[in-house]
C-alpha cells in the first residue's frame, strides 16, 4: 500500500526523521493559509499523487511569495499530472502539500527495501540524488552502493557511518546522517514497510541533513496491525476496479489487453497471461480469485472483468483443488447469467470432479467453450476474439 508524500513525512517525523515543515491543502484557499502559517520566505507547492517524477512533470514549484503560492496552487490543483510513473493518462491532482523551501547544497539518494535474495533489509544510497535513480543505475552503476542489515545482529551504528562515508559526508553532517539511517531503519521495521525512498535526501547550505521527498510502501500482509497506516489510504489514487476487487479479497490488476482472465492461484494466473501472449493476444487483467473460489467470488470477478470495456473475451482457468470443479462450474454459470455475458467465454477446468464440471457447463445452454488444457484454452479464446 502506498501513501502520499506528506503522509509519509508525518510518519517518518514520528521517528525523529528530519523533514521540512509543511501543510497539506485541498483547496487554493487552504494552500494560501498554509503558506501564511509557514511564513516563508521560500515555499514549495507540491502535487500529491501516488507517483514520482512530479518535479519534471510540472507538479513541484519553488516560489518566493504568497501570490505565487496562490498562482501555482491554482495551476497544479485539478491538473492532470503526467510523469514517467503515471503512464500516459496521468493523474488528477486533488491534494497539495505546501512546504518550507530548503537551501540545497547537495541532493543525495537513499532508499531501503526488503532484499529478497539475502532476506535482509538493505539500504541503497547514491551521491547522485534528485534525478532519476534508474538513469544513474543504468549509466553509472558504480555510483550506487548497497548496505545490508543483518537481522540477527540488528542495526549497528557502523552501518550509518559507512553510509555517511559512501555519501562523502563529514563532521556533524556525517553524524546527522548516522542518526537518520537509524531512525529510518526503526521506522521501516516498526511499520512493516516494504520500501522507503528518500529522493532527494538533502545536505543544506548550513550542513544539515533533511528529507525533501519521501515515498513509503507498506507490506499489505502486515496492514492488519497498522490501523494508523490503513487510515492514510487514498482510494482516489487506486484503480476503482482494483478497490472493488480488494473488497472481495480478489487480487486484481488491470492491464491494457483484450482478454479477461479469471484464474485461481497467482502462479497459474501468470502462466495464463503468458500463454495468451504466446498465442498472439494480450491479457486485460491479472486476476487471482484465490484458493476458495466461491460462487460469490466468481460472480464478483466476472462483474469486474466485464466492467472493463476493453475486454473482448474471457478465459477462465481454474484448478479445482480445495474447491471442486462441479461447484466452480455452477458458480461460472450463475455468474455468466447474472452479468448477462456478451463476449466469448472459454473455460478450462482441471482437478477434482473435472468431468462433472465439464458436463454441467455443456448442459448449461450458455455459449461456453470448454478447453482441455492451457494451450488449448488460450488458442480457443484468442481465436474467438481475433476471428
Ligand atoms: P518528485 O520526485 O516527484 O519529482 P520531489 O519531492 O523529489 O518530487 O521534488 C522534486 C525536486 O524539487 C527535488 O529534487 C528538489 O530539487 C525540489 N524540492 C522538493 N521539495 C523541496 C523543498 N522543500 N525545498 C527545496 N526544494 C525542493
Ligand atoms: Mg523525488
Amino acid at each position: 500500500m502506498n501513501i502520499h508524500e506528506y503522509q509519509a513525512k508525518q510518519v517518518l517525523a514520528g521517528f525523529g526523521v528530519p523533514v521540512p515543515k509543511g501543510k497539506p491543502a485541498f483547496t487554493v484557499e487552504e494552500a494560501v493559509k498554509a503558506a501564511e502559517e509557514l511564513g516563508g520566505p521560500v515555499w514549495v507547492v507540491k502535487a500529491q499523487i501516488h507517483a514520482g517524477g512530479r518535479g519534471k512533470g510540472g507538479g513541484v514549484k519553488v516560489v518566493k511569495s504568497i501570490a505565487d503560492v496562490k498562482k501555482e496552487a491554482q495551476n497544479i490543483l485539478g491538473m492532470t499530472l503526467v510523469t514517467h510513473q503515471t503512464g500516459p493518462d496521468g493523474r488528477l491532482v486533488r491534494r497539495l502539500y505546501i512546504e518550507d523551501g530548503s537551501a540545497i547544497d547537495r541532493e543525495l539518494y537513499l532508499s531501503a527495501l526488503v532484499d529478497r535474495e539475502t532476506s535482509r533489509i538493505a539500504f541503497i544510497v547514491s551521491t547522485e540524488g534528485g534525478i532519476d535513480i534508474e538513469e544513474v543505475a543504468h549509466a553509472t552503476p558504480e555510483k550506487i552502493k548497497t548496505f545490508q542489515v543483518d537481522p540477527a545482529a540488528g542495526y549497528s551504528p557502523f552501518i550509518g557511518n559507512e553510509i555517511a562515508v559512501a555519501l562523502g559526508l563529514k563532521g556533524d553532517t556525517a553524524k546527522q546522517m548516522g542518526k537518520l539511517v537509524k531512525s529510518l531503519y526503526d521506522a521501516f521495521v516498526a511499520k512493516d514497510m516494504s520500501m522507503l525512498e528518500i529522493n532527494p535526501l538533502v545536505v543544506t547550505k548550513d550542513g544539515n541533513i533533511i528529507c525533501l521527498d519521501a515515498k513509503l510502501n507498506f507490506d499489505p500482509n502486515a496492514l492488519y496491525r497498522h490501523k494508523d497506516i490503513v487510515a492514510l489510504r487514498d482510494l482516489d489514487e487506486e484503480d476503482p476496479a482494483e478497490v472493488e476487487a480488494s473488497k472481495f479479497d480478489l487480487s486484481y490488476i488491470k492491464l491494457d489487453g483484450e482478454i479477461g482472465c479469471m484464474v485461481n492461484g497467482a502462479g497459474l494466473a501468470m502462466a495464463t497471461m503468458d500463454i495468451i501472449k504466446l498465442f498472439g493476444s494480450e491479457p486485460a487483467n491479472f486476476l487471482d480469485v484465490g484458493g476458495g473460489a466461491t460462487k460469490e467470488k466468481v460472480t464478483e470477478a466476472f462483474k469486474i472483468i466485464v466492467s472493463d470495456p476493453n475486454v473482448k473475451g474471457i478465459l477462465v482457468n481454474i484448478f479445482g483443488g480445495i474447491m471442486k470443479c462441479d461447484i466452480i462450474a455452477e458458480g461460472i454459470i450463475a455468474a455468466a447469467k447474472e452479468v448477462s455475458l456478451s463476449v466469448p467465454l472459454v473455460v478450462r477446468l482441471e482437478g477434482t470432479n473435472v468431468e462433472k464440471g465439464k458436463e454441467i457447463l455443456a448442459k448449461s445452454g450458455l455459449a461456453i467453450t470448454s478447453a482441455d488444457n492451457l494451450a488449448d484454452a488460450a488458442q480457443k479464446i484468442v481465436k474467438a476474439v481475433k476471428g
